[in-house]
């Protein structure tokens, strides 16, 4: 990875390198960090952040989860993003502005100071060069998510990805390109790090929040944007084997944006390449964060 120049950090731009934090440091030995994942997109109008107040939004929820403050409104941190792409030099980027408890107690419960960064990086296509067009092969882990009466899915907390690194790991050991968490139910939850959609019959299906996932941004814009199309979606519960059953299936995030899967476990999608619905909705998408469409709902935050 070529790192860029310059970093954010607890208020100051510091060079790459000397952007370093305690190893004593609370959420290196127990999870206790926040972090959001947003992409910058090279607009006609210039670099534009997509969802950026969204975003930093769930950052502070996500904080507000685990009971500790973020000292930077989200408009501070909305400033400190938009400033790293701009130092960066950067047009097609990754932002990753994290906030964790730093050096200050070593008690579960300790009250730390919270140190806060923004990192941001040019970064492709998450799950590998060419899966936008072609899919990916995607199995079901053996590792389900956690369940709602234990850790909270609604934060993106660095702790819960302990859980996406067992479910990603496991899956490429096995040779595919991403894994599929159950529930605690059974049911059908999420990605190792992005929701999924189901087509049938033309229909868009998602799996519920109540199914311990993480309730994306991009899966809130792909749900406007379908309905704004005419595309029925339906959020629900759906057993495993559906996966199998549909006539189209993807998964979204941020870093996936909208990645086709042409197989599960072995079994073939639809026709196993990337569905109508599925290219339909890519092209929705990358047309509205990359300024080609109308920015109706007031999404690009230009840098
Ligand atoms: N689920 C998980 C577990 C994730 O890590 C992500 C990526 N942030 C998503 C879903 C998708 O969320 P978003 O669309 O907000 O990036």
């Amino acid at each position: 990875m070529n790192y860029p120049e310059w970093i954010w950090q607890n208020g100051e731009v510091k060079q790459w390198a000397d952007a370093t934090t305690h190893v004593m440091s609370h959420a290196l030995h127990y999870g206790s960090s926040v972090f959001e994942g947003i992409r910058a997109y090279d607009t006609p109008k210039g670099p534009a952040i997509f969802r950026l107040t969204d975003h930093n939004k769930r950052l502070h929820d996500s904080a507000k989860i685990y009971d500790f403050e973020i000292p930077y409104s989200i408009e501070e941190l909305n400033a400190a993003c938009k400033e790293m792409v701009k130092r960066n030099g950067l047009k097609d980027a990754y932002l990753r502005p994290v906030a964790y408890r730093g050096l200050g107690g070593f008690g579960l419960s300790a009250d730390t100071p919270i140190d806060v960064a923004v990192a941001t990086w040019e970064m492709g296509a998450y799950l590998g060069p060419d899966v936008l067009e072609n899919g990916i092969d995607a199995c079901v882990s053996s590792w389900q998510r956690f369940a709602p009466n234990t850790i909270p899915a609604g934060a993106k907390a660095g702790g819960n990805y302990l859980s996406g690194q067992l479910i990603a790991r496991e899956a490429r050991r096995l040779g595919f390109g991403e894994g599929i968490a159950l529930a605690s139910t059974g049911l059908l939850s999420e990605g190792a790090g992005e929701n999924l959609f189901l087509v049938f019959n033309g229909a868009l299906h998602t799996t519920p929040v109540s199914a311990a996932l993480l309730n994306g941004l991009t899966r809130n814009t792909i749900m406007t944007l379908a309905r704004d199309m005419g595309i029925e979606v339906v959020e629900r519960d759906m057993p495993r084997e559906y996966l199998y059953l549909c006539d189209e299936l993807f998964m979204c995030g941020t870093a996936a944006e909208i990645t086709p899967i042409r197989s599960v476990d072995g079994r073939k999608i639809g026709k196993g390449v990337a569905g109508e619905l599925t290219r339909k909705l890519q092209q929705a998408y990358f047309d509205l964060v990359k300024g080609k469409t109308e920015d109706k709902y007031g999404w690009l935050e230009l840098v």
